[in-house]
């Protein structure tokens, strides 16, 4: 469920004319203020950047303590959360809360555990209602042959979805970023499509699961931020793709690229050109795919931007100027 790619999804989206402009920013949410959300043990506070969280979304976790923290973790439905110190702030902590795009809604319980310097143990507790996030709908009528790939081709899918799945299995432990998120292109501050579902000759499809950004062959595609290359290949659908590893269960998905300018391995900075644009895998017109996964959720990535960024600096709401092709 993990993969950015769905063989059943995808392949319904085989030179398809996205005739939709498309909703966009459908799941930003309110902005980024912190309210109190959950009991703690120990003199500590746990606040949300919101109490509920819609499908696909991501929520901030700011944590503080009356006393240095040793240690942190959190746990959310059996995986563990991205929780990091930033600078010297001993006695607090922050995390992210990811929401898959498909997740059941319903309320779920967030603990985090820790133990302060001296020795104290620190738990909190939060309840999250998760709730259907407001996705378009596009319904389609198109012939067999376009959407129907061959057995050795959803072969071939299948294992790289297996491939995608492991890499996002793996968690590196240290925190490879450090400031703000960006988007992958320069000049452009919002995208499309995300968590969007199709509905091809009466069938449902997978959900998408990234941003698009349409934009001209050979445009160079930059690291959202620091990173290690976790993969740097051509996918039956996604075509060339390099997938960064953030470390703490993060990690940026960029497909469809016309050339690829890293390899796996390499660490990058942020803004480092990994690819162009172009429209290789199945696509109908050149564009940049973005994907964010965190701890195996499927996220919308412009929200690690917005959660992640200043409250100068927020994702600018604004409607795509031209039509989006995926
Ligand atoms: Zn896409």
């Amino acid at each position: 469920m993990n993969s950015q790619l769905n063989a059943a999804g995808e392949k319904r989206e085989v030179r398809l004319i996205d005739v939709c402009l498309v909703a966009i920013a459908m799941l930003l949410p309110a902005a980024a203020t912190a309210k109190q959300a959950g009991t703690c043990t120990a003199g500590a506070t746990l606040r949300l950047s919101a109490p509920e969280a819609n499908q696909g979304s991501l929520l901030l976790i700011e944590i503080k303590s009356t006393k240095p923290l040793a240690e942190v973790q959190g746990d959310w439905e059996g995986r563990s959360v991205p929780i990091w110190q930033e600078a010297t702030s001993e006695k607090q902590r922050k995390g992210l809360l990811a929401v898959d795009l498909e997740k059941t809604p319903g309320e779920y319980e967030l603990k985090v555990t820790g133990q302060t310097a001296d020795g104290e143990i620190m738990s909190c507790s939060a309840m999250v209602t998760v709730k259907k996030g407001l996705f378009t709908t596009e319904k389609l009528q198109v012939e067999k042959q376009f959407v129907e790939p061959s057995p050795e081709q959803i072969k071939r899918a299948n294992e790289e979805r297996q491939k995608l799945r492991d890499i996002f299995d793996r968690v590196t432990p240290e925190r490879l970023w450090e400031g703000n998120f960006r988007i992958p292109l320069d000049g452009v501050t919002t995208g499309s499509n995300f968590g969007k579902r199709r509905i091809l000759n009466g069938n449902p499809g997978s959900p998408h699961t990234g941003m698009d950004f349409p934009a001209a062959t050979g445009t160079p595609v930059r690291a959202t931020q620091r990173g290690r290359v976790a993969l740097a290949e051509e996918l039956f659908f996604a075509g060339n793709t390099v997938v960064l590893d953030h470390g703490l269960g993060i990690y940026s998905f960029y497909g469809h690229l016309s050339e690829i300018d890293v390899k796996a391995g390499d660490a990058l900075e942020t803004g480092a050109v990994l690819g162009k644009v172009g429209a290789t895998g199945r696509v109908t017109g050149p564009h940049l795919h973005w994907g964010l996964t965190v701890e195996r959720a499927r996220v919308n990535p412009l929200l690690l931007i917005k959660l992640l960024s200043s409250p100068s600096s927020e994702v600018t709401r604004k409607k795509p100027s031209r039509p989006v092709t995926d």
